[in-house]
């Protein structure tokens, strides 16, 4: 049987950058991670793909996932569900694949109970006001959803310490780079422990 893959969890706070960070990470060659496309009830973003950014679906058929226990974690994010889907995570692991989340902190913390032995790592931002100004800039939200948003990271950067690693989110390049030599240093550790 081969070797179970890593689940690795990249989390932190909406806004600050997790999904870039998450994707030059996976536009470098040499990557083989496998991205968790996660389930979704919120509107689709102009040039979002289905299925690819996430597989965006009604709130009735996300709590039937929840009920059918399909769902490795889920969690209500300002008014909407967002999950992973259990059956890929399980498949790539038993094959031996790494597996790559990019999830928020109660999701996450829901993860680190089933998966003690994952890789938990939490990404910050240089500072809450550069934070506000990176949702702004993304131009998706309206004033509301912001503050609401704003309100949730506050709570969230608290949990940084049930992680194993912080990556300050300076630079993208800077803190993917980072990322990627904490999940090489991994792979080699002796005791998680
Ligand atoms: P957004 O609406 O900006 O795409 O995502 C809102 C928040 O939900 C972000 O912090 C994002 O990382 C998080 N998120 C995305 N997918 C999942 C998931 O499968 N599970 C959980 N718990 N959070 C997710």
């Amino acid at each position: 049987m081969a070797k179970r893959g890593m689940l690795i969890v990249l989390s932190g706070p909406s806004g600050v950058g997790k999904g870039t960070v998450r994707k030059e990470i996976f536009s470098q060659p040499g990557n083989n991670f496998h991205y968790s496309v996660s389930m979704t009830t919120r509107d689709m973003r102009p040039g979002e793909v289905d299925g690819k950014d996430y597989y965006f679906v009604s709130k009735e058929e996300f709590e039937q996932q929840i009920k059918d226990d399909q769902m490795l974690e889920y969690a209500k994010y300002v008014d909407n569900y967002y999950g992973t889907p259990l059956k890929y995570v399980n498949q790539m692991l038993d094959s031996g694949k790494d597996v790559f989340l990019e999830i928020e902190v109660k999701g996450a913390m829901q993860v680190r109970k089933k998966a003690p032995d994952g890789l938990f790592i939490f990404l910050t931002p240089p500072d809450l006001m550069e934070l506000r100004q990176r949702i702004i800039n993304r131009g998706t939200d309206d004033i509301e959803t912001i503050n609401k948003r704003m309100e949730k990271a506050v709570d969230e950067i608290e949990m940084m310490q049930n992680y194993d690693y912080a990556v300050v989110n300076d630079v993208v390049e800077e803190a993917a780079e980072k990322i990627k030599t904490i999940i090489r240093a991994e792979r080699w550790r002796v005791k998680r422990f």
